[in-house]
């Protein structure tokens, strides 16, 4: 994912002739943590864990970036996913940099009661090195409300009594009645239907009748759909670690939904869809494909045969570089993750900003707030692939470089 990143910011630097100077910087990350910490078992044994953190950059505001609980947690995947947040906060004009982390685990080894004691030593070895005016982590893959509930409380815990409140925007993605975002759990999911909408709106189309298809059924994969299916499209077909299932009728999502809860959110055996063969799930026809579980995954051993008329990225880096080139030579658009599955930190900007000023904001005004944000980025973006005749994530590099390289001009370099 690294590799990716890096060739992605390398073509834009390239196509935008950026300074040099600025360029050095941005293809650095500026802090990477390490942390090894003990925590005690159900059993009474204790086990060692390995914890990251990485900040690319700060210069439009304090990092911030989920932390993800998953076994490919290491420096590098964190690397690549800290640089893909600053273009992110970037490209949606918030006040933010980028970071990224999370534990090496598998999550479903651990009881709920040892994932608790895991997030809070973890949040105590960070110690410092987040913050609410600093480093702002929130959820990713594997991490939810409940885990960004520990982890503010822990930090806050580490507070005087008089300075705790001010710190309850260290995270977002909070539970609401911790101080989270009414809406926050869906926004990402959102965002990404709205781009799909919006890029068919912009052709003369509706969703009416689309058929799509989801890697990933968490979050991302769940809200997407749900709100798809409303405007009329159908579900094909599903596919996640465990399982890939296809209906050619359509997938009901909400009983999917209601399947996979007490099944730690997998989509085995469900019974109103037959199980396939995980190797077909990218060649299945459809109009819209999702990739919103990890990275890596649409690669030049299956961008050849996939049949969608649209890519839309709900995960971070699902596509690499030669997977990319396949698709745009064959002529398949993709809406990148920057801007694709960018109402997620836009949300988190709303509960940070909630927190920052003691207010609380009802579900329907964070709905109007984040559609009104997010078609504003899309716009921009496609105003950008307009004017440069470029593909969509150029553009949307384009112009997340551009922003962070104007600030850099206009400061100087300290000393
Ligand atoms: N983990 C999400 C992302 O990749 C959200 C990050 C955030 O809200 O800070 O964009």
């Amino acid at each position: 994912m690294f590799k990716t990143v890096q060739n992605q910011f390398n073509k834009t630097a390239d196509l935008i002739d950026l300074n040099p100077n600025i360029r050095k910087i941005l293809a650095i990350t500026n802090n990477e943590l390490i942390v090894h910490f003990p925590v005690k078992m159900d059993n009474g044994k204790v086990e060692i864990f390995t914890g990251y953190r990485v900040q690319h950059n700060n210069a439009l505001g304090p990092y911030k970036g989920g932390l993800r609980y998953h076994p490919t947690v290491d420096v590098d995947a964190a690397k690549a996913l800290a640089m893909w947040m600053t273009w992110k906060t970037s490209l949606a004009g918030l006040p933010y940099g980028g970071a990224k982390g999370g534990i090496q685990i598998d999550p479903r080894n651990y009881s709920l009661s040892e994932l608790e004691r895991i997030t809070r030593r973890f949040t105590y070895a960070l110690g410092e090195n987040i913050g609410p005016e600093h480093d702002i982590p929130a959820p990713d893959v594997n991490t939810n409300a409940q885990t960004m509930a520990w982890i503010a409380d822990t930090y806050m815990s580490t507070k005087s009594t008089s300075e705790r409140s001010q710190n309850q925007h260290v995270v977002t993605g909070k539970p609401v009645g911790s101080g989270g975002l009414e809406g926050r759990d869906r926004a990402t999911g959102f965002g990404v239907f709205l781009c799909i909408k919006l890029y068919f709106e912009a052709l003369g189309e509706t969703l009416n009748g689309k058929t799509f298809n989801v890697q990933g059924f968490g979050n991302v994969g769940y809200w997407a759909s749900h709100f798809l299916v409303q405007e009329g499209a159908k579900l094909l077909s599903v596919q996640d670690a465990h399982a890939t299932i296809f209906n050619s009728e359509g997938i009901d999502v909400e009983s999917l939904f209601e399947h996979s809860k007490p099944r730690k959110g997998s989509i085995e055996g469900f019974s109103e869809a037959k199980e396939i063969d995980p190797e077909e799930f990218f060649g299945l026809a459809c109009d819209i494909l999702i990739p919103a579980a990890l990275g890596n995954q649409i690669t030049e051993d299956n961008a050849y045969k996939i049949q969608a008329k649209l890519i839309a990225e709900g995960a971070n880096g699902p596509t690499n570089d030669e997977g990319e080139s396949i698709l745009l030579e064959r002529g398949i658009p993709i809406i990148p993750d920057i801007l694709c599955n960018s109402g997620g930190v836009i949300g988190s900007y709303f509960e940070w900003l909630q927190n920052r000023n003691g207010e609380l904001w009802q579900l329907d005004e964070v709905m109007e707030k984040l559609e009104k944000k997010i078609t504003q980025v899309f716009k921009n973006v496609a105003a950008e692939v307009d004017q440069r005749q470029v593909d969509w994530r150029t553009a949307a590099y384009i112009i997340a470089i551009a922003r962070i390289e104007m600030a850099y001009v206009q400061r100087g370099i300290f000393p």
